[in-house]
């Protein structure tokens, strides 16, 4: 219900995106597991936050208007103390305002930031016009655009359909483990990849949705960046 009032509102405001840090209120009504995610409006909340969080913690630009953060270097991660979090705050708000004269600034998310050693995965749907809503997994970064290393399988999946995606493409094996690294939280991914196809089921207004990244390592998974697009 919380989620289809996030859709609604955008649907009224007749806007076509919802980024992060509007987005993050749908991925907690699906349990989804998160980064603790602060959203603050100045660098004394952003202060707050931080130490409440402990650090190092990510400091990202939060508004309605930007969809792709890093383009207007709006993302830090590893902000390490007091100091640098007020300064952070000061120079992703002013940088977006700067390079996005229309652009509302709400101001920023500060988020725990994933322990080293994190893989970074992509799991997303869009929806087909003859086949439905297609579930997608990918490695994440480079891999995704170049490598076009992603597979795909049609919504509702099955739990065996998200054992079979993950293990199907060409990276699997980065995933497992190489030179003695431990393998990621498989089950954690998958449980990730019904979620995802759950809520193509339930949010028809939903066109597509990316969870980029997940970062995951052997012990957890987290959604750490969403975007969803509405019809
Ligand atoms: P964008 O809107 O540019 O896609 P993201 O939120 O995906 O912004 O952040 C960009 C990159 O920063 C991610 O791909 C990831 O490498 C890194 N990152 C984002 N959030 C975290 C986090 N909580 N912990 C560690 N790294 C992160
Ligand atoms: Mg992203």
């Amino acid at each position: 219900a919380r989620a289809m009032q996030v859709i609604q509102t955008h649907e009224q405001r007749n806007v076509a995106e919802i980024v992060e840090f509007e987005a993050q209120e749908i991925v907690k009504a699906y349990g989804l597991p998160t980064p603790r995610t602060v959203l603050v409006r100045s660098s004394e909340e952003a202060l707050v936050a931080a130490e409440e969080i402990g650090y190092p913690v990510v400091l990202k630009i939060a508004s309605p208007d930007i969809s792709h953060k890093s383009d207007v270097d709006g993302v830090k991660v590893n902000v390490r103390n007091a100091n640098e979090v007020m300064r952070t705050f000061h120079e992703i708000t002013s940088r977006a305002q700067r390079m996005r004269q229309d652009a509302y600034i709400a101001g920023c998310l500060v988020q725990e930031m994933a322990p080293p050693g994190v893989k970074e995965v992509i799991i997303g749907f869009k929806r087909d016009e003859q086949f439905g809503p297609m579930v997608m997994f990918g490695l994440g970064g480079i891999h995704v655009e170049i490598m076009k290393d992603i597979s795909f399988r049609l919504a509702p999946l099955s739990r065996q359909d998200a054992f079979e995606i993950v293990r199907e493409i060409k990276s699997y094996m980065l995933l497992k483990g190489i030179k003695g690294e431990q393998p990621v939280n498989f089950t954690a991914l998958e449980d990730i990849l019904l979620t995802m196809s759950q809520m193509a089921l339930d949010l028809p207004q939903v066109w597509e949705a990316e969870f980029n990244p997940v970062l995951v390592n052997h012990e957890r998974a987290m959604v750490a960046d969403v975007r969803m697009t509405l019809q």
